[in-house]
């Protein structure tokens, strides 16, 4: 997209009114893309079978050094798909960030189970680990093979931690209390494809994992997802479930209820080129996100974002916490200066235990994610935004601080 600025008046006083738009997150599409497309259209196969299908899953195992993925039509299917093949039940509950993107919670009432809200840490936004500890040793008890929610009295079957905007959640501390309570640790992957936690890849370090590939992720297939995992079993499990259920093709026998959630060929072809691309989008959201802590760093009232010792994060979104007292105005009223100014920004999701369809759901000891809430701005951080961009957002936002 390129639309030329009608008047170029930028100086640190005067507002810049006629500027191009700059769009928060918009997707990166000059590789392979329209070749693999058309190659689809050429051979017929456009539908859940298909070369690419089977291309995209071992590229993206091989990629991560998984054994086993199984596509899916998108993010929130994937997720649904592995709680049921994690054999979550209904009326058992799964522990879960309030500040996520609200789907993973969704899918845990898909299947009749319930959330219980975790906070986040102040640091880098994650599922706070220390918190997971603390609840599940203090506020669970284990009884007859299984841990139980005191309050509640329900099982306690699973852990989802979410790695938000591709940042890696501390794993250890939650794979080693899930290990010692029985629990199992279902990755929301979807924002983290190419993150490391210690050297491993995020939808590697727990049972199962998922990723989305939505328009606005790392690498996009339009709409897409994918299941990761080591446990052949439940692979074949979500192959299954995903297809209707499906035992018999020729007599059409379904001995449970499926579901219709797979990818279409068309869709994994577009993944495929995007995948080759993958390492240069990591390399430009870094940089991005360098700019910007560079340039915003000295800011009075702005926090930057960090990277935890021993992980790599995709830096997948580029978010800034605004400091009402030192900033003179909060991340709202930036965002509408901003907005007026043709940037768009985007707030963080609103934590999820305080809305409507979970408020009565447990939680447990949340602050921080309420604080950050209230505080972080996500900032303009396409793969292809240009610097001059990156320029023009920083110079708004100095210049919204001094007047
Ligand atoms: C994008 C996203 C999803 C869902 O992915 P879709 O492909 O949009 O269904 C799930 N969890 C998180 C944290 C996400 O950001």
């Amino acid at each position: 997209m390129i639309i030329t600025d009608s008047i170029i008046m930028q100086s640190e006083t005067e507002v810049a009114v006629t500027h191009h738009p700059i769009p928060m997150c918009i997707p990166e599409i000059r590789g392979n893309e329209w070749k693999y497309v058309k190659e689809c259209f050429d051979t017929n196969w456009v539908s859940s079978v298909g070369p690419f299908v089977n291309r995209f899953e071992r590229e993206i195992a091989d990629y991560l050094g998984a054994s086993y993925t199984v596509a899916m039509c998108n993010g929130t299917a994937a997720l649904h798909i592995a709680l049921m093949v994690a054999e979550v039940q209904p009326e058992e509950e799964v522990l879960v960030p309030s500040l996520t993107f609200i789907a993973p919670v969704n899918t845990i009432k898909y299947i009749g189970a319930s959330p219980v809200f975790i906070d986040a840490e102040p640091d880098y936004k994650q599922m706070d680990a220390a918190k997971v500890v603390d609840f599940l040793d203090k506020k669970c008890r284990w009884l007859n093979g299984g841990l139980f929610n005191k309050e509640t009295s329900r099982r306690i079957k699973a852990i989802m931690p979410v790695h938000v905007h591709g940042h890696p959640v501390d794993m250890d501390p939650i794979l080693e209390v899930a290990a010692k309570y029985e629990l199992v640790v279902i990755e929301d992957a979807t924002e983290s494809l190419g993150s490391k936690y210690k050297r491993n890849f995020t939808g590697t370090l727990s049972h199962i994992a998922c990723l989305s590939f939505n328009g606005n992720k790392i690498i996009t297939t339009g709409g897409g997802g994918m299941i990761i995992t080591e446990n052949e079993e439940w692979a074949r499990k979500a192959i299954y479930l995903s297809n209707q259920a499906k035992e018999d093709s020729v007599e059409y026998i379904h001995n449970e209820i499926g579901y219709n959630y797979r990818l279409t060929n068309v869709q994994a072809a577009i993944g495929c080129a995007q995948l080759q691309m993958i390492d240069e989008y990591i390399k430009d959201k870094r940089r991005i996100a360098e700019y910007y802590n560079e340039h915003l760093s000295g800011l009075q009232g702005i926090d930057t974002p960090g990277e935890a010792k021993s992980v790599f994060s995709n830096f997948w979104l580029y978010s800034i916490l605004v400091k009402q007292n030192e900033y003179k105005m909060d991340n709202r009223s930036l965002m509408q200066k901003l907005t007026e100014e043709q940037i768009e920004t985007k707030l963080l999701w609103h934590p999820i235990h305080s809305l409507p369809p979970y408020e009565k759901f447990q939680s447990y000891e949340i602050q921080v994610a309420d604080e950050l809430y209230n505080q972080a701005l996500c900032l303009p951080c396409s793969v292809g935004i240009t610097e001059e961009d990156q320029q023009r957002v920083v110079k708004s936002i100095r210049r919204i601080s001094s007047s």
